[in-house]
Order: structure tokens, then C-alpha cells, then sequence
């Protein structure tokens, strides 16, 4: 992996630090997450694995209408409950136990205050993220940048092929790992303040969305893609 702090290391993150500013100037700020809480982002980040976010936005709907978009409501709900109601974005047998858990967690911790959970250390909550039911490292870190404030960088599959694809790192794309891509963009931002970086981290993710989905998803459509000059400098 090119993720080190070699010079094929620092390279790469150079790159991958000019990618953000040219996806920045070709699409302009994202303002995600596409949520209007804190709660509302953690529970997309757990409803949209392996789900689109329209069948998101139906579960999140049916929340509402429940006047369960709350922590209070999520906690006064049955896990069945739960699971009826959020049964649009699929898998809900076990995404249902695995947002109470999450209730659970802010409860027994932090008195089921978000507040108070986001100023706990970013290394020690992702440590308890992780260590509920239904949170891998995407989720964790989705809660921690989008609804806590965290300064953490995510990746996700579209970072995934755009570094492969690009010589980013090596290997194919389903090999590459989580935890060596979030190093790789830990390292394009390493030279921004905390502050700046959560911000920049924010607006990347959502940018390698943008650009995944305009162009390059299963099939690279590279013409007039955004990134497309980068490609020349693929080792
Ligand atoms: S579509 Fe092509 S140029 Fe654009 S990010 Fe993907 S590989 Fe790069």
C-alpha cells in the first residue's frame, strides 16, 4: 500500500489532497449529511448500509410521522416496532436491535445526551462504536464526523475505487482496506488544523460521492470526469 510515510506515501496523499480541491472547484460545497439532527445522521448511517438513501428517506418519513425521530421516541419504541417502521431501507431484523443498542450505549454512558457522548476522545468512542452490533468502520466514523463533529476522515466505496483505480494504493479495489484508506486521507489533510480538518474531511466524503456517482461507479466513465487529469500520473 502506498499509505506509509515513504515518498510513494507522501505522493499519494499529495495527490489525493489536489483531488479534494479539484472536486471542490467542479462541484462546490455538498453541506452534508443529508440530515436535519445529529440523531437523524446516526440513524441514516446505520438505515443506508447496503440500502439506497431513498429507501432511507421512507424509513426516516415513517419515523417522523411515528414523532419517533427523537432519542426519546427511539427509546420508547419496541425493537419490533422499530422494525416495522423502518422496514423501507431492508435488513431491519437487524438494523432495529442494533439502533437500540446505540440508545442503550448514550443511555447507560452519557445519560442519553449526544452532546455529552461527542466530547468523549474521538479514539475511545470509536472504540465503543465498534464495539456495538451493526457498526463496522464506516459506520463509526459516519457518526463520529457527521453527527458528532469529530475531526476523523471516512472512506467508503467510492474512495475505494478512485485510489485504485487512480495508483493510489495497490491491489485490487475489494482488497484494499478500510483502515488504509482512512490513513491515506488522514495523510492529505495531515497539515490542516483539527478544526479545518472536519470540515475538509466532511466535504471530501461527500465530493468522492458526487464524483462516484457522476462517473465513476461499477464502470469508470473517466471523460470529462473531474479527476480525469490525475490519471497521467498513475504509477
Ligand atoms: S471516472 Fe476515471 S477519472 Fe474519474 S475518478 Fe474514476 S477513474 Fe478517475
Amino acid at each position: 500500500m502506498k499509505t506509509g510515510s515513504g515518498r510513494a506515501g507522501q505522493q499519494a496523499a499529495r495527490r489525493l489532497r489536489r483531488m479534494h480541491d479539484l472536486l471542490a472547484a467542479a462541484y462546490g460545497p455538498q453541506h452534508w449529511w443529508p440530515a436535519a439532527t445529529p440523531l437523524e445522521m446516526i440513524l441514516g448511517a446505520y438505515l443506508t448500509q447496503n440500502t439506497a438513501w431513498k429507501a432511507v428517506e421512507r424509513s426516516l418519513e415513517n419515523l417522523r410521522r411515528a414523532e419517533a425521530l427523537t432519542v426519546e421516541g427511539i427509546r420508547a419504541l419496541s425493537v419490533d416496532a422499530l422494525r416495522v417502521l423502518i422496514q423501507p431501507s431492508g435488513f431491519y431484523q437487524r438494523k432495529a436491535p442494533s439502533i437500540k443498542a446505540f440508545v442503550a450505549l448514550l443511555d447507560a454512558e452519557f445519560s442519553g445526551s449526544l452532546e455529552a457522548m461527542a466530547q468523549m476522545p474521538s479514539e475511545a468512542l470509536r472504540a465503543k462504536l465498534l464495539a456495538l452490533p451493526g457498526v463496522g468502520p464506516e459506520t463509526a466514523d459516519a457518526i463520529l464526523l457527521y453527527a458528532l463533529g469529530h475531526a476523523v476522515p471516512m472512506a467508503d466505496e467510492y474512495l475505494r475505487r478512485i485510489a485504485t483505480r487512480h495508483g493510489l494504493v495497490e491491489g485490487e479495489a475489494k482488497i484494499v482496506r478500510y483502515e488504509h484508506l482512512a490513513a491515506l486521507t488522514r495523510a492529505a489533510f495531515a497539515e490542516d488544523s483539527a478544526a479545518r480538518r472536519t470540515i475538509l474531511y466532511n466535504e471530501f466524503h461527500a465530493l468522492t460521492v458526487a464524483v462516484g456517482k457522476a462517473h465513476c461507479g461499477r464502470t469508470a466513465r473517466c471523460e470529462g470526469c473531474p479527476l480525469e487529469c490525475d490519471l497521467a500520473l498513475r504509477s
